[in-house]
């Protein structure tokens, strides 16, 4: 070796000098210590994460320096000078190598060193270590004078090298200065900012380090001349890093049980551990899930005997093999027996070396029960609990479907009720409701184990009826009877909240076996024939025919049609004459006449109900008065016709509107005509369904002179009761009596009571539809004294109408 040029320097093994030590020697004591500490605690205490993977990887090369520097203390007693400058090499290589640990370290705690500054100082460490070898960083090899002989007190000895101290010395004693420098400000850093006991005790440890390791750099120096602390100063610091460490540790870890106990206890999942499918631990939230209020009552309990698991599919197998890890859902019991339904997964982990199993386990029931309120919500209606119309379809496509290979066959009915909407509209929807709810029960009684009755919508039911025979003549035949059953039982009253209320019905009924093709157009057939069954007498029931298509959309043209001729105003009115017994003109008619231009005339019988139907009655019947009125303004100023009244029909609906009166009256002032000229045309059905209501508008009308007539006297039920209240002038008797009168007796015994009952009513009588001299003659007889029909003089328009008054004022054609 380049360095060794003195063989024999001076031994002086009697002098004992203060003992010195490295500054570098003072770190390697201090961070061997800190670092074993740190191994052990982190190796017993906590299991390793980032962070502390480096504590270890530290800890580990620290603790292999400092054993390696403590065998070397015994090698240094050596006398012979070439085995000391070995070992001093050694020595200075080995508290490098530790030096380039301590920014790890730091770096481990305060987090705050960058990576350059590390691959720096790691770098020119090392490069510091390689270099040593040549250039001594401690005494230079060549200057090594005096080797100090220090006895130790069990009889052996320290060798202690003196000479002068090689440049490098310098550099390395800066350098590990700069290290230092950077270090302790980091923990300075971290302490200011978290200000933890920990921190502190940290910051104590590092500023002693820097005492400790300055006075022994001092002694070295010969600076100072007293004892050097550093074997004794390593052991003071890491007394105190330790408690630090061991203190922050513990309440880490209290902490993070803390944590842990609160994200298992709090989760609202139900977790619980077992071995060898003993129950070890379970969380409140399984516990309460199975109705116990500790695990005192279920620990170290099977497993199996709490959950009584029956996975679905598979044996229920709770074992504690590798293989356990699964996800299922299934039944799970409470401590009182009942089932509830439970999603599970299990995890087979290895704790303390053991296998154990964890199992999650989530209630179910909640879902459950919201899915089945979902289910519900799509297959039934929630006001009558009947099936909609989802399910209903999926109930009839079942019903084509399973028919097989004999033609089996089945019934769609559409059951809808007559006047609903006025009911629900006049007495509130709670009425409307609860004749809905009795409706349903009442079709529901009528149906049997394979047929559906479904609510559509409104006022609108259907009922499918299955297995009706193997021919269609067979099964039309029993969908009448069940559907004629169901009208009986709907036609009984129905008590709502202590009312009776009378309702009628009628059903269109559609056949269809398993060659039914779309089923949607088996509801629009049904529904088609309900439509045919509204125009025939109510209450009644009615089959689908392929031409009720053709119907529908004729309809459907005539209502547009319909619309557009008001707005158009094609829609006129036309007069046809009333006569008294000497054939005297006392009045007219007005009857509405619509010409569409491609169809020609459109009777009102076809019109005058879509109107009805549609709403469009109301502008109609606006328009249709101001026409009559203008006419009575005309007829006004000339004097033939100065006294004549003229007759309009008012429909129900029109009738019935709250603005109805207003209207009359507007109109009579805007054409300034006397309202006694005017006589209101109204027919029995509408009279009673509101009597108190009909009463009061009648009265108002009446105040301001109108009068009233009672169109088509003798088809309804009227009672001379009711008759009685009403501000009557007249009643029509209809032209079906009329025709009777001189074929019949009965006809002619009706008419005659009429005229009796008017007479007692004090009420005038007209006769309609007078066709024949002959019919004139005995409607004479009887006693009647107004009369209008095609004998007197068909229904023409207002120029024709004058016309007849210049022929001798008699209209009579
Ligand atoms: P209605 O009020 O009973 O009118 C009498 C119907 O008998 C009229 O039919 C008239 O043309 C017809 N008629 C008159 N004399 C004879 C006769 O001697 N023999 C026969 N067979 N028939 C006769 P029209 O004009 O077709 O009206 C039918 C129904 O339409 C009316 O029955 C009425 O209910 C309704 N209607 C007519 N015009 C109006 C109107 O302006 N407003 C309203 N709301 N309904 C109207
Ligand atoms: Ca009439
Ligand atoms: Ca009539």
């Amino acid at each position: 070796m380049a360095g060794v040029h003195k063989p024999h320097p001076t031994i002086q093994s009697d002098k004992i000098p203060s003992i010195k030590m490295d500054l570098i020697t003072n770190s390697l004591y201090f961070l061997g210590g800190v670092s074993t500490f740190a191994a052990l605690n982190n190796l017993l205490g906590r299991p390793p994460r980032k962070h502390e993977m480096q504590h270890i990887f530290f800890a580990g090369i620290a603790l292999l320096v400092a054993m390696s520097a403590i065998s070397r203390t015994f090698v240094i007693q050596s006398t012979d000078i070439a085995n000391f400058v070995a070992d001093l090499k050694w020595n200075v290589t080995y508290s490098l190598g530790v030096f380039l640990l301590i920014p790890w370290f730091t770096a481990a705690y305060a987090h705050k060193i960058s990576k350059a500054y590390l691959i720096v100082v790691n770098l020119m460490i090392a490069g510091c270590i390689a270099l040593n070898i040549y250039l001594p960083l401690g005494i230079s090899y060549a200057h090594l004078d005096t080797l100090l002989i220090t006895p130790l007190p069990w009889g052996e000895q320290i060798t202690h090298g003196v000479g002068r101290h090689s440049i490098w010395g310098y550099f390395a004693i800066a350098m590990v200065a700069l290290i230092y420098a950077k270090s302790l400000a980091d923990i300075i850093d971290t302490y200011r900012a978290r200000r933890r006991g920990v921190d502190l005790h940290m910051l104590v440890a590092f500023v002693l380090f820097g005492i400790f390791s300055s006075m022994g750099l001092a002694v070295r120096l010969s600076l100072l001349r007293s004892f050097s602390p550093g074997a004794f100063s390593f052991f003071v610091v890491i007394v105190v890093i330790s408690m630090a460490l061991m203190r922050d540790n513990q309440r880490k870890i209290i902490e993070s049980e803390r944590r842990f106990r609160t994200l298992i206890e709090e989760s609202p999942v139900g977790i619980a551990l077992t071995r060898q499918s003993r129950l070890i631990d379970a969380n409140p939230i399984f516990l309460e899930m199975h109705g116990y209020s500790d695990i005192q009552h279920v620990a170290n309990a099977h497993l199996a005997e709490i959950l009584q698991l029956r996975e679905t599919g598979q044996p229920p197998e709770i074992r504690t093999t590798p293989t356990t890890n699964a996800t299922f859902e299934s039944i799970s019991y409470r401590a009182d027996g009942s089932e509830f339904p439970v999603y599970v997964s299990t995890r087979t982990i290895e704790l303390n070396g053991e296998l154990h199993l964890l199992t999650y386990m989530i209630d179910q029931s909640k879902r459950k029960e919201s899915e089945k309120k979902v289910e519900y919500l799509s297959h039934y209606d929630p006001l009558t609990g009947l099936p909609n119309k989802s399910l209903l379809l999926k109930h009839l496509r079942r019903a084509i479907e399973s028919s097989g290979h004999k033609t089996r066959w089945g019934a769609l009915l559409h059951v809808d009720l007559n006047n609903f909407r006025i009911l629900n509209d006049g007495l509130g929807h709670a009425f409307g409701d609860l004749l809905l709810q009795s409706v349903g029960k009442r079709l529901s009684n009528k149906t049997r184990p394979n047929d559906t009755v479904a609510r559509l919508g409104s006022d609108e039911f259907a009922v499918l009826l299955t297995n009706l025979g193997t021919s269609r003549s067979e099964a039309s035949a029993l969908a009448e009877a069940r559907a004629k059953e169901m009208l009986l039982t709907m036609d009984r009253p129905f008590k709502l909240m202590a009312n009776e209320y009378h309702n009628t019905s009628r059903i269109g009924i559609t056949l269809f076996d398993r060659d039914t093709g779309n089923i949607e157009d088996l509801f629009k057939q049904a529904e088609l024939a309900m439509y045919q069954a509204k125009t025939h007498r109510q209450g009644s029931i009615c089959f689908y025919e392929p031409h009720m298509r053709d119907t529908v959309t004729t309809r459907l043209g005539l209502e547009s049609a319909l619309r557009k001729a008001i707005d158009k105003r094609e829609i006129t009115l036309y007069y046809q004459p009333e006569v008294d017994d000497q054939n005297r003109l006392v009045g007219a008619e007005a009857l509405v006449r619509w010409k569409h231009a491609q169809r020609g005339y459109i009777p009102p019988s076809q019109f005058i109900p879509i109107a009805e139907e549609t709403g469009l009655i109301l502008q109609l019947g606006r328009d249709l008065l101001d026409i009559a009125c203008s006419q009575l303004h005309l007829w006004q100023q000339d004097e033939r016709t100065h006294g004549l009244v003229l007759a309009i029909n008012i429909s129900a609906k029109q009738f019935k509107n709250r603005k109805f009166i207003d209207d009359i009256r507007a109109t009579i002032e805007r054409h300034a005509i006397p309202p006694e000229n005017i006589k209101l045309e109204l027919t029995e059905s509408m009279l009673f369904d509101n009597i108190e209501e009909t009463i009061e508008s009648m009265s108002a009308l009446k105040k301001i002179g109108i009068q009233f007539s009672l169109d088509d006297f003798g088809t309804g039920y009227s009672s001379i009761q009711y008759l009685k209240h009403l501000p009557l002038d007249e009643l029509k008797i209809d032209q079906s009596f009329v025709r009777d009168i001189s074929t019949n007796d009965s006809g002619r015994n009706i008419v005659r009571a009429v005229l009796a009952m008017a007479g007692a009513l004090n009420l005038g009588v007209i006769a309609e539809g007078v066709e024949t001299q002959q019919q004139m003659e005995i409607l004479s007889t009887l006693g009647c004294t107004r009369f209008q029909g095609y004998l007197i003089g068909r229904p023409v328009d207002a120029r024709t109408f004058e016309s007849f008054l210049d022929k001798d004022s008699s209209p009579v054609t």
